[in-house]
């Protein structure tokens, strides 16, 4: 779904390890980011 993110152990195939989650949450917000910034160029282009 477009504009949920997951991290740790709710994502898909996850491994269910503490290390893991804690990094799937540092690397998901620059796919928040990379999201927010599309959303702003979608809008100044319409
Ligand atoms: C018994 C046990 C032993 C484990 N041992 C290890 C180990 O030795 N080494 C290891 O690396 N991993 C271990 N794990 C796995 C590790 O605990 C998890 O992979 C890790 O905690 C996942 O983190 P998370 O933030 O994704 O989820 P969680 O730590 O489960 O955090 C999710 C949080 O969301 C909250 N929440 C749920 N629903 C809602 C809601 N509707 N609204 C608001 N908040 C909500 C919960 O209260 C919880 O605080 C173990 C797990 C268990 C159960």
């Amino acid at each position: 779904m477009p504009g949920v993110f997951a991290a740790g152990d709710v994502r898909l195939g996850s491994v269910k390890r503490v290390a893991s989650a804690v990094g799937e949450g540092g690397i998901s917000i620059r796919s928040v980011h990379q999201y927010l910034a599309h959303l702003r160029e979608s809008k100044s282009e319409a």
